[in-house]
């Protein structure tokens, strides 16, 4: 799923309603991270139907992990915008210049790529994310997005570590 359709998915819906939770909620058996875990192996996957329900699932662990703690507890509302946000770093994390590769391929040389000197990962700057989030919040976006991709990516290694383990015990 590339940004562009990523953010179309979420600004369709209504955050406030999961109609596309069900097919992933059945399957509660699991960690307490799979419903995240899965819908987020499904964005990836290109099923743009589940993205809402994922912005509601990382936003609500999101608003909920400031609770009781020293840290400032996000509204519901800002958590929203930075749960859209994380994801659709997460979504395209890769150098827009090679594409992740790391290096680029000039006649018979490989150079390394000089955008992101060589690290196959696309910086975003705390403009863009000021101005993707809001200004006004400027001063919590720091800490709320690094907040964000920590649930994300807890869940996603999470379900990937349960996929690989279920694939080697169905022998
Ligand atoms: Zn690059």
């Amino acid at each position: 799923m590339t940004r562009e359709s990523f953010a179309r998915a979420v600004s369709a819906r209504d955050l406030g309603e999961h109609p596309h939770l069900a097919p992933v909620d059945h399957l509660h058996a699991m960690a307490t991270t799979s419903n995240l875990g899965r819908a987020l192996n499904r964005l990836r996957g290109e099923d743009n139907s589940v993205a809402p329900a994922v912005v509601a699932l990382v936003a609500g662990k999101l608003a909920k992990s400031g609770k009781g703690r020293t840290i400032r507890r996000y509204s519901r509302a800002l958590a929203d915008l930075v749960a859209k946000q994380a994801l659709a770093e997460w979504l395209d994390p890769h150098c827009r210049t090679c594409h992740g590769a790391r290096e680029l391929i000039a006649g018979d040389s490989r150079i390394i790529c000089q955008s992101c000197a060589g690290t196959g990962v696309h910086r975003y700057t705390q403009a863009q994310r000021n101005e993707a989030i809001g200004s006004q919040h400027a001063r919590h976006i720091p800490a709320a997005l690094a907040q964000a991709h920590h649930i994300i990516s807890i869940a996603y290694s999470s379900s990937q570590h349960q996929a690989h383990h279920y694939l080697h015990c169905d022998e």
